[in-house]
């Protein structure tokens, strides 16, 4: 083979490598939004799920206003990080400047998940955070689930109102006043994850509230339990 044509089989290679990485998230998240409407995060078409494509400086996201039973790989859209749209057939979420600027401004993110779920909002409209009262939640989100604050949609508001209030903290999830929740992870499915988890406290912990206060767990207690869960609970990674 020629240097000439050597060359451009390595270039071909490197690009089929490229274009198998977005497929695959194109895959994951049209897969993982399954999983929102299994777990009863989403109503009609809100809510949405996004993760970012390794080595390049784009991610995918869910098409705006297509119902979630339509959603495949093939109508997924990719994004660059100012939210703009690169590839796809479809307009992207409403939410995707939310989405863009966490993956700006928070390097090791690799997907963001936005809900509206049901007692997860209900926190949010009262504009209280949850507080740290079940172990599950020391070991998820090491502390209470934060409140963030009241923004539009329309510009960068939202997702500075994220940024803002997740980082340098332990939680994955920050509940954005009268409007619902957005959870982060270190790629899409961690990031589901922790909207599942986030749902699922916000429940228990409104339910406890019912009939009484619920007993805060002690900040060393949950200091330990979230460096047991994080560090040592669950499969080893092969990695
Ligand atoms: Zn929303």
């Amino acid at each position: 083979m020629s240097l000439e044509g050597l060359e451009l089989g390595e270039a071909g290679a490197s690009g089929d490598r490229a274009a198998g990485r977005r497929e695959a998230i194109r895959t994951t998240v049209a897969g993982l939004h399954a999983e929102l409407v299994r777990y009863g995060l989403v109503a009609w078409t809100a809510g949405n799920v996004s993760g970012r494509i390794p080595g390049e400086d784009l991610f995918v996201i869910k098409p705006s206003g297509v119902s979630y039973d339509e959603l495949n790989a093939g109508n997924m859209v990719v994004c660059d990080l100012d939210g703009d749209l690169v590839e796809g057939e479809h307009a992207p979420s409403s939410d995707t400047a939310a989405h863009a600027y966490v993956y700006r401004n928070m390097p090791d993110v690799g997907g963001v998940v936005h809900t509206h779920s049901t007692y997860a909002s209900a926190w949010a409209a009262r504009g209280e955070a949850i507080p740290c009262v079940l172990t599950a939640m020391a070991d998820e989100f090491g502390g209470e689930i934060p409140l963030g604050p009241f923004a539009l949609i329309g510009d960068d508001s939202i997702g500075r109102g994220i940024v803002e209030t997740l980082k340098g903290h332990r939680s994955k999830a920050v509940l954005m006043q009268n409007h619902g929740v957005f959870s982060i992870g270190k790629d899409p499915r961690a990031a589901v994850k922790a909207a599942v988890m986030c749902e699922d406290v916000a429940r228990t912990v409104h339910v406890a509230r019912q009939l009484g206060e619920p007993l805060p767990i002690p900040q060393d207690d949950i200091d330990r339990l979230y460096d047991r869960y994080q560090n040592v609970y669950g499969q080893r990674s092969p990695r």
